[in-house]
């Protein structure tokens, strides 16, 4: 009995992850207020995104702090503002929005953060925007996603 569980349970294992394809992206930042990446893709394989944000900087988080943010293109202005509202305490991310779909936390120099999200959030040939939510950092650290 107890074998026959175990082998359902690999059963089970198993097929989840043949269909469930990880897929891993970084993007670095630094102390020049820039994004490595302008534009992100993500295959239509992938069913769920791991994204790496690294802060290649030295300086802290209260003057060059960065984030990784998600959002449809057409969302993405007011999202950005008002994560400006929600300020440092909550990453300059709106609390419970739901036109966020991914957001890491801040870093400063030399420190990495990820975020693992589902791209069932996601349309396939979708326009969705990435940006820096900290305060005057979207002008340049901003990019495109394209899904699919
Ligand atoms: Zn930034």
């Amino acid at each position: 009995m107890i074998n026959r569980i175990l082998t359902i349970a690999a059963i089970g294992l198993f097929s989840a992850t043949a269909f469930a394809e990880s897929c891993q992206v970084e993007i670095v930042a630094d102390d020049a207020m820039t994004f490595n990446k302008t534009e992100i893709v993500i295959g239509a394989e992938c069913t769920e995104v791991e994204l790496t944000l690294r802060h290649a900087g030295t300086l802290p988080i209260s003057t060059m702090g960065h984030a990784w943010v998600l959002t449809r293109t057409s969302d993405f202005r007011a999202v950005a503002n008002a994560g400006i509202m929600a300020r440092v305490d909550n990453n300059f991310v709106p609390p419970g929005d739901a036109r966020v779909i991914a957001s890491t936390r801040l870093v400063g120099g030399g420190e990495s953060t990820s975020v693992t999200f589902s791209t069932s959030q996601l349309e396939a040939g979708g326009d969705y925007t990435f940006y820096c939510p900290f305060p005057g950092h979207n002008a340049v650290m901003r990019g495109k996603l394209k899904f699919g």
